[in-house]
């Protein structure tokens, strides 16, 4: 049975010692606050609870935490296991302590045990983002520490289980926050009730070789004390044997016993000053032969947790290997305490707020070219504030990106559950699917088999690209139709809004080249794509986009150097249709534009319509004027006619004349005369006593029709003769 005096006492000392001037009333009023709390609750060995506070704020002043952090340790249970509340903390003790315990109670609360190996990185993490204050996560450590050495007092189940947490979770976190001496104490502590039989054997080993190991560590001691104090450097050497999970986990991993193990000593000199500790390496080397490859300077390169010594092994009196940690007493400082010796250099008095951390800050840019990288990973504390960690009703825990929602959960256990998912619980009670989670929440998901599967909004909920793909791969096996009639539709809209010519996508030289850029064997796949979502059309049509235009120019250019030269040479040895010959395609329909009506020796040029074959037009026809366009362009055809065969093409000329009677049977008479088939003649009068007629015929050629109209302008009242523009 412990005494709260004695507990008391001892926390009094301790704070007054590493944190002095800290206000002691406020402490007491605290202490006060927890007893009355805490009244009726007594510890397993039957100790009043209050000890459990007082120990733990003791550990938390050893780290050289602020007051605040010794408040907050003091406090730590009372809105766990009392009817403290956050607010009457608050208003007691100011909103960091509160902010501190509520932290802590957090922790508490959540559970970090029973988990796999692989989760265990998982679970530290969600202990740190849970945390948000890195005090918070020493306060648990040190609360941790006296539980454990407390430990005889539980249950067999809890001890196991505890120690596990600990050497899991706690052991590691110390670690990272270079916390050296409460690591070892929390890893020893724990192999005592894993590994009770090595634990034993180990520490009966140490003290049956206890009078040699110190005689030989007495013998290291003085050697280097005298040549130092001979050499006029002032220095502190402490040897010891290493702690006992270390040699544990030598043997273990080396697969040694005890005997054949070396390397169980460690020898510490602190001195004052850098140089100093380079010194003293020299003449450690000097007095004993040094084992090549076992000297680290980590003081020009620190650890990630901030960790600074010189190490070397040498080797001593009866060939005995042991290690030399050469350091400053700021390293020293660091190396037992870690980050939380850095309280001690804050200036002024904390707010709890950013400030606090601003060392933080200037240790991370300090180590910029060391290991900055490796360094924020293990030491910043928001650095998981893209992450958050999720439970299964099960306790297996679920990471997920910030924001995630139950969706994101469901779609990381299995499709299956993501694809039936119809609704979730959080924490035991329904939530919407599209809540973000927390870290620590218990998430349910609930599924039915009569689940339509995914809705395409879930690919804008969901956070994660873990879900997004697959709910796109849902999409893409189950809806195929209705994918591409999505996708094409996206796809031909895009298209358009860049001025791409949809056409371009039936045109058989470009189409293979583009499905080929863009991944695809059918226009159709690729429309299914971008229906369920594994392409966007943006980035369909940007992908293609330099293709397009690339071969729209091409086409162009080909036009016009082809406009340029002779027909006849262009386009040589092909087949005709109707008189005409269309470049590169051998069999196609051949039809002529009813609205320029071009005759063999005409400048002429093809359209490829849609479903009509090609369309001849002139070359001055106003409907050919806009083939230069991106949009057009693809569509126009080099096409010239074919060798003279004595076929006639039917044309139109329209007949501007003064109105009289008469002059229709002129035209029609002339006609005939010159033998030439009228098909239709029509008539219509203008205002103005004008008129104007129009004449459909055939001819052979440009020549025929010249001569044809030349004939008709020499009637009289015919004042002015096009070809046909309809
Ligand atoms: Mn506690």
């Amino acid at each position: 049975m412990e005494s709260f005096a004695k507990y008391y006492g001892s926390m009094y000392q301790t704070v007054s010692r590493c944190l002095p001037g800290t206000d002691m009333e406020r402490i007491d009023r605290a202490v006060e606050y927890a007893r009355e709390k805490h009244k009726d609750q007594k510890r397993k060995d039957g100790s009043p609870y209050i000890i459990h506070p007082l120990a733990t704020a003791e550990i938390v002043a050893e780290m050289g935490l602020d007051a605040d952090a010794i408040l907050g340790a003091l406090l730590h249970d009372c809105i766990e296991d009392t009817d403290a509340s956050f607010d009457e903390i608050s208003k007691l003790f100011g909103p960091t302590t509160a902010q501190l315990v509520e932290g802590v109670t957090k922790l508490t609360r959540a559970n970090f045990s029973s988990s796999e190996e692989a989760q265990m990185e998982n679970l530290r993490k969600m202990f740190m983002a849970m945390s948000k204050d890195i005090r918070v996560v020493m306060i648990k450590i040190a609360d941790r520490l006296h539980n454990m050495r407390t430990m005889q007092y539980q249950t067999p189940e809890k001890q196991i289980s505890k120690c596990r947490e600990t050497m899991d979770i706690y052991a590691p976190l110390a670690h990272r926050l270079g916390m050296q001496k409460l690591k070892w104490e929390l890893e020893d502590i724990s192999l005592q009730y894993l590994d009770p039989g090595s634990y034993g054997e180990i520490l009966s080993y140490l003290s049956a070789h206890k009078e040699k190991d110190e005689a030989f560590m007495h013998t290291i001691d003085q050697n280097i004390s005298q040549r130092l104090s001979a050499m006029g450097i002032h220095s502190t050497v402490y040897g010891r044997i290493k702690h006992v999970y270390s040699i544990y986990r030598k043997m273990t991993t080396q697969g040694k016993t005890m005997d054949e193990l070396y390397d169980i000593y460690a020898f510490r000199v602190v001195v004052d000053t850098i140089p100093d500790c380079y010194n003293v390496l020299g003449h450690v080397h000097d007095l004993f032969n040094p084992v090549p490859g076992r000297f680290k300077d980590y003081i020009s390169t620190p650890k990630p947790n901030m960790y600074q010594s010189l190490h070397t092994t040498v080797i001593g009196t009866q060939g005995i290997p042991f290690e030399v940690q050469i350091r400053t007493w700021d390293m020293h400082e660091t190396a037992e305490y870690g980050i939380a010796a850095h309280w001690k250099y804050k200036q002024g008095a904390g707010d709890g707020s950013e400030k606090d951390f601003e060392w933080v800050r200037r240790l991370l840019e300090s180590q910029q070219d060391t290991d900055a990288e490796d360094y924020v990973s293990s030491m910043k504390i928001d650095m998981f504030d893209d992450e958050v960690f999720t439970f299964t009703p099960k306790g297996k825990i679920v990471p997920l990106p910030a924001g995630a929602t139950p969706i994101d959960f469901a779609y990381a256990i299995h499709s299956g559950v993501g694809n039936s998912l119809v609704g979730a619980k959080v924490n035991g009670r329904i939530c919407n699917i599209d809540s973000a989670l927390q870290n620590g929440d218990i998430v349910e998901i609930i599924t039915s088999k009569a689940a339509k599967g995914p809705s395409r909004d879930w690919l804008n909920i969901c956070q994660s690209n873990q879900a997004r793909t697959k709910i796109k791969q849902w999409f893409k096996k189950e809806k195929r139709d209705e994918n591409i009639v999505h996708g094409r539709a996206s796809f031909e809209g895009e298209m358009r809004r860049v001025g791409l010519p949809l056409s371009i996508t039936v045109d058989p030289e470009v189409s293979p080249q583009l499905l080929k850029k863009l991944g695809f064997d059918t226009w159709e796949d690729m429309y299914a794509a971008i229906g369920y979502g594994g392409l966007t059309a943006v980035k369909a049509v940007g992908k293609v986009r330099d293709d397009i235009n690339r071969a729209l120019k091409l086409q162009n250019q080909e036009q016009r150097s082809f406009l340029n030269t002779k027909p006849d040479t262009a386009v040589k040895g092909r087949h005709s249709v109707n008189g005409v010959i269309v470049e590169d395609i051998d069999s196609c329909m051949i039809k002529f534009a009813k609205c320029c009506t071009p005759v063999p020796g005409d400048g002429i040029i093809g359209f490829i319509t849609k479903g009509f074959g090609v369309s001849v037009h002139r070359i001055d026809c106003p409907n050919a004027q806009n083939r230069d366009e991106p949009h057009q362009a693809p569509r126009w055809v080099r096409v010239c006619w074919a060798d003279a065969e004595d076929q006639p093409f039917e044309t139109t000329l329209e007949i501007d004349c003064i109105t009289r009677d008469g002059l229709l049977l002129d035209v029609a008479t002339m006609m005939t005369t010159a033998r030439v088939r009228v098909k239709e003649i029509n008539g219509k009068d203008l205002p103005g006593g004008r008129s104007v007629f129009t004449v459909r015929f055939e001819v052979k050629d440009l020549g025929e029709l010249d001569a044809i109209r030349n004939k008709l302008l020499n009637i009289r009242d015919i004042t002015g003769i096009r070809r046909g523009q309809n």
